[in-house]
């Protein structure tokens, strides 16, 4: 059979719908926001309660960045034999939404990390009780970044509310949201397993959000500093169970809502690279550079080389981020697809934007356009959600076999 590298038909519409809504909804206000770091992009609530409307007539499915259960695609996987679902049509819809710009992207009220984190975890009661809130996720702290398994923020059981101390750092999202999913250990001495997150309501007592961060890119997107000083929530606020299960396989389920989200960073890269790519090209053109597909590279101009190599760099990146979104709506285990997808995305978005600044000169440079501001934005897409290494470091532990005590 000849392998076809077009998106899926059924999802065509999806994704040129989101690609209009990148161009006229996100692009218009994309530098508005850059240079107004920490307003409120208020055009975004309209967004917003499109989104909400097409999730609620079923006609939505991946227009958002919320997470997917995986007993849910596999039930229809079942029924359906291989089909192309909810993980596939996020991807899609993402990837040209960042083509608009990845900083508004991250600031869509309802779509966060947190939301991913509920979609996936929650159970049936949680799903009601917190459906319709928009929800950060707070992992990282000052003494902790990509080691996550040393958080010290504490939830203590008191009677029947959990206690939670401690502060969380860079939380995407930290002050709009209207909940925070906090990472927090039961107990430290008993190591990863005792990890759990909570759903914390914004105002709730002793939870403090203390500053927004200056950032070099995604300035549409707040960054929080949060404190949490006997911050009390319910004990029903805790997603999963509550037990801490030797081996840490509670720990594991949390970091499995990554197998999900890791390919929408990975979306959001292919979706910001190819913004730079498709201006580069046009300017290029412009300028006079003929770019010839039928012929080798290293016969045509510098330019045209560059050009034709940073689209292959592309296509593979795209494609390692339509398997492992693929796998995760068919129910395979896609830890490794996932981190590879992301690690290729998230270094070829950034080697891109930066050389299409480089390619256009002064052009790139200057903020006449958005070439220079996408290479600012891309750059965060290959730290958080687990950095670079941290991703190669997983691969290299699933093809070596080794754990994360062997492989450090
Ligand atoms: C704009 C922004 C938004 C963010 N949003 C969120 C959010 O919503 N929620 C949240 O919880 N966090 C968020 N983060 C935090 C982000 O996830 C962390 O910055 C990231 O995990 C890296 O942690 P760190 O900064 O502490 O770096 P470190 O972990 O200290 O790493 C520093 C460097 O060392 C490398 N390194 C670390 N360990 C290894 C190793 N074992 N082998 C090889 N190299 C290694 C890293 O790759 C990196 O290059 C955000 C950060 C930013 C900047």
């Amino acid at each position: 059979m000849p392998l076809s590298l077009d998106d899926p038909k059924k999802l065509r519409p999806l994704r040129d719908q989101a690609h209009q809504v990148a161009m006229n909804m996100l692009r218009p206000i994309s530098r508005t926001y850059d240079r107004a770091e920490h307003a409120y992009p208020q055009e975004l609530d309209l967004l917003a309660a499109m989104i909400d409307g097409l999730s609620e007539s079923g006609a939505g499915s991946g227009a958002g960045a919320s997470g997917v259960r995986r007993d849910e695609s596999t039930d229809d996987a079942a029924q359906a034999g291989v089909r192309n679902g909810t993980n596939l049509a996020s991807v899609m819809s993402i990837a040209e939404m960042c083509w608009g710009d990845v900083g508004l992207l991250l600031s869509l009220p309802r779509q966060g990390l947190g939301n991913s984190a509920i979609a996936s975890v929650a159970d049936a009661e949680q799903q009601e009780r917190f459906a319709g809130l928009w929800a950060s996720m707070a992992i990282t702290e000052p003494d902790t970044g990509s080691d996550s398994a040393n958080i010290r923020t504490t939830a203590i059981l008191d009677g029947d509310e959990y206690v939670i101390n401690g502060e969380k750092i860079y939380v995407t999202s930290g002050e709009r949201s209207d909940a925070v999913v906090v990472w927090a250990t039961l107990d430290r001495s008993l190591g990863r397993a005792a990890i759990k997150s909570f759903v914390v309501p914004k105002g709730t007592p002793g939870m403090t959000v203390e500053r927004l961060e200056h950032k070099l890119g995604i300035r549409a997107s707040d960054t929080a500093a949060i404190r949490f000083d006997n911050c009390r929530v319910p004990a029903a606020n805790l997603l999963g169970s509550p037990e801490v299960e030797a081996g840490g396989q509670g720990f594991a389920g949390a970091m499995a809502t990554f197998d999900n989200t890791r390919p929408l960073v990975a979306a959001m890269a292919v979706g910001c690279a190819k913004a730079s790519l498709d201006l580069t090209r046009d300017l290029l053109q412009r300028a006079g550079v003929i770019l010839d597909y039928d012929r080798p590279g290293l016969v045509q101009s510098a330019a045209a080389a560059k050009l034709l190599q940073m689209e292959a760099d592309w296509e593979g990146a795209r494609l390692l981020m339509l398997q492992a979104a693929w796998m995760a709506d068919n129910r395979r285990a896609n830890a490794m697809e996932a981190s590879m997808a992301k690690a290729k995305a998230g270094r070829v978005a950034s080697d891109i934007t930066l050389s299409c600044v480089e390619l256009c000169g002064s052009v790139g440079y200057s903020e006449s356009e958005l070439l220079e501001k996408w290479a600012r934005d891309s750059k965060i897409l290959d730290i958080f959600e687990g950095t670079q290494q941290i991703q190669q470091l997983i691969v290299a532990r699933r093809i070596l076999g080794l754990s994360s005590a062997e492989l450090k």
